[in-house]
């Protein structure tokens, strides 16, 4: 079994991409997180007995540290999911994300272009550098315009957008440059068990829970091209596996829904699963000022990796979100310890350097 260094994998899709890397025995894993407030150690406590996965808190920006891990575990492989990644955040506090998403992969990309230029050949012709991004570079579509392909221009409109971008663009050139091995993803919004509660679709759920309510951005109509958690770690892995060297595939969901559509839906299926006499969620439904720059709609042409490499996605909409539902208010005492601050108190316990 291969093994690979894997960034970020304390987050969202991360988690879910180890929990089926080592559920499926598809390769060995040494996750790499800085453990920030976006991180839950929780998603991953099924592994802790696991002798082929290993956690190592740091950042992707520490180049010595990189370097040390590289050179003690040999991987095969480097999955690039650490980041920055909540737009609002980034309007608040740009600097962060410029620190993670554009210096943190730079660094990230040189300690692996020192390790990849020292292997054998043999072992230089396997390794991959896959760097996991966002359709949000491409900018934003009118309602008309074609879905975004991988050779659409960059227009990102978000500071978060615009890092993603960078880091994109120098994956690119060490392809280019240097000869390192790298396959980029771009992927539209993912949806799924394990996301942090402050994106769309985890927050509506448990807004609606606590009778709070439900914020939607402007008039609600920006779409977005959602995609099951699941779906796109099985991307990943293709890619990792199939994909060409220095190629970037595009990853969606074949499904555009307005944001107002996704909140109208969960409202629907919390009516069905916790019913409360003579309510419906839709009344919590809250119209709110509209975020600066935000994109009108996002949609990914994903006939490349269709094509190329036999992947679609196969979780519909409609049950993928039922099913996520289901897992938020099947784990309650994740949501609380998440909300409460209790597991960020945990975490500045056990890992004080953070
Ligand atoms: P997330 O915010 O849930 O998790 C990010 C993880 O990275 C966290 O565990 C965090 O602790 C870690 N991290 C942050 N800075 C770090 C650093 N400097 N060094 C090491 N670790 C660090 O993010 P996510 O939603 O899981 O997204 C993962 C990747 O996928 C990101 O690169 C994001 O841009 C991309 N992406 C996300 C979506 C989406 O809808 N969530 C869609 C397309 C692409």
């Amino acid at each position: 079994m291969l093994t690979a260094l894997i960034t970020g994998g304390a987050g969202f899709i991360g988690a879910n991409f180890i929990l089926l890397a080592r559920n499926n025995q598809w390769l060995n894993v040494i996750n790499l997180d800085k453990l920030t407030y976006a991180s839950n150690l929780q998603n991953l406590a099924e592994l802790q007995n696991d002798n082929y996965y290993h956690l190592v808190q740091g950042d992707i920006g520490n180049i010595e540290l990189v370097t040390y891990l590289l050179e003690q575990y040999q991987p095969n492989a480097i999955i690039n999911f650490a980041a920055e990644s909540h737009v609002d955040r980034s309007i608040l506090n740009p600097q962060k994300f410029i620190q993670t998403n554009v210096l943190g992969t730079f660094y990230l990309l040189e300690a692996s272009r020192f390790y990849w230029q020292k292997l054998s050949s043999q072992r230089q012709q396997q390794f991959r550098f896959l760097h996991v991004s966002t359709d949000e570079v491409y900018g934003s579509l009118n309602l008309k315009d074609p879905a975004f392909r991988e050779d659409t221009p960059y227009a990102p409109n978000s500071p978060y957008a615009a890092s993603k971008a960078a880091s994109d663009h120098f994956v690119r050139a060490y392809y280019h440059t240097y000869g390192l091995p790298t396959l980029t993803t771009n992927c539209s919004n993912n949806y799924g068990m394990r996301q942090f509660p402050e994106k769309l679709i985890p927050l509506t759920i448990l807004n609606a829970i606590d009778g709070k309510p439900l914020p939607i951005y402007g008039d609600g109509q920006n779409i977005r091209d959602w995609l099951y958690v699941i779906d796109h770690c099985k991307a990943i892995y293709l890619v990792l596996q199939q994909g060409k060297m220095g190629e970037t595939y595009n990853i969606g969901g074949l499904n555009e829904q307005t944001n107002l559509s996704v909140v109208e839906k969960i409202c629907a299926i919390l009516d069905e699963l916790v019913p409360k006499p003579d309510f419906s969620y839709s009344s919590l439904m809250t119209f709110v000022k509209d975020r600066p720059g935000h994109d009108r709609r996002y949609a990914i042409d994903c006939n490349k990796i269709k094509r190329d490499l036999g992947w679609q996605p196969q979780e519909n909409f409609d049950s993928g979100l039922l099913k996520t539902v289901q897992w938020y208010l099947n784990n309650f005492d994740w949501v609380n310890q998440v909300r409460s601050g209790a597991y960020q108190n945990w975490l500045k316990q056990n890992y004080e350097n953070r």
